[in-house]
């Protein structure tokens, strides 16, 4: 009832597909491991990022999105299809191609990237993945499938 009289349930429903997947870790101010920024963060990136799904038309594919503030991955960035790994404040490694379900890896794609390469980044993939996609595959595993999850850039 709560949850309903504060529009948290509604909030939740009109939330989109990728917001509604995403999991990060507690981080800062939480955790005294966190290197970068986890749940407070990840929100905003999610906004940010909103707008390239739609420009891509992937704004209601269920992509598996995660966020930690360190390398100890609580917030289970590495099972992720988009995992993200902090390595100081602000920045992060990008992981790509994990299995949805949880039963693969992702692999380290690019390191340390601020916000700003972050959106760049996946807007290319998101782009490749549009035009070069067959209808039946997944983000991951057209990632995978492509050597995208073998390729690391600086
Ligand atoms: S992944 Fe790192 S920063 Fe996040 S809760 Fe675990 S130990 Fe803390």
């Amino acid at each position: 009832m709560l949850l309903n009289e504060y529009g948290i349930i509604a909030h939740t429903d009109n939330a989109g597909a990728l917001r509604k997947n995403a999991i990060a870790c507690v981080a800062f101010n939480t955790c005294p491991l966190a290197l970068a920024e986890g749940q407070r963060y990840l929100p905003t990136l999610i906004s940010k990022l909103e707008p390239i799904l739609e420009k891509h038309s992937m704004h209601n594919d269920n992509i598996v999105m995660r966020m930690t503030g360190c390398p100890n991955g609580c917030g289970r960035s590495p099972n992720a299809e988009i995992g993200f790994v902090g390595t100081a404040y602000g920045k992060y490694n990008l992981h790509i191609g994990g299995d949805r379900l949880g039963q693969r890896l992702n692999t380290k794609y690019k390191e340390s990237l601020n916000e700003e390469q972050i959106l760049t980044t996946l807007d290319e993939l998101f782009g490749i993945y549009t035009r070069e996609k067959k209808k039946t595959k997944h983000l991951a595993i057209f990632l995978t499938a492509n050597g995208f999850c073998s390729m690391i850039k600086s």
